[in-house]
């Protein structure tokens, strides 16, 4: 696979297109919204997202999203190798405003089920000992 040098948006000369200075960043994973969590229950379930690995949760303007990291099946090196056939969604998708050079800087960005974990215990009152035994939750700091 040749090497791809990054441009700047700014530098791009007319009729070159920025998706060739890519490593196709928008075909490695998908994100889809989910509910705001409330509860420890939501968050335990974002746990359970979370411990499968190649996931993360970010929030963007109040809306959390899941990530899941994953090559689409029909990349060919950097290009789309169903071009023709391509979904709706990838059609739509524009480098208007895509993550070309993207630093990945969101509200709120967890990693990991522990960071989701933490978070929870900042900003949800005390559970009881009773109800998290009830729900089958940790008990990570002896609440
Ligand atoms: S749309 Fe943006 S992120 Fe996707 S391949 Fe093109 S330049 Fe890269
Ligand atoms: S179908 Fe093509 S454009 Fe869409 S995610 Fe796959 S490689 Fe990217």
């Amino acid at each position: 696979m040749s090497e791809i040098k990054p441009i700047r948006r700014e530098d791009l000369k007319p009729g070159e297109f920025l998706c060739s200075y890519c490593t196709a960043r928008c075909c490695r994973y998908f994100a889809l919204p989910i509910e705001t969590p409330t509860t420890w229950t939501d968050f335990d379930h974002m746990r359970w997202y979370m411990i499968h690995g190649k996931t993360a949760v970010f929030v963007e303007d109040d809306v959390w999203f899941l990530v899941v990291f994953a090559d689409c099946v029909h990349l060919d090196g950097h290009m789309c190798g169903m071009y023709e056939n391509r979904p709706n969604i990838c059609r739509t998708y524009n480098t208007d405003d895509c993550e070309y050079g993207d630093e990945g800087v969101y509200d709120k960005f967890f990693e990991t089920a522990e960071q989701v974990w933490e978070y929870a215990e900042a900003v949800l009152p005390p559970r009881e000992r009773n109800e998290a035994n009830a729900l089958g939750l940790p008990v990570l700091h002896g609440v």
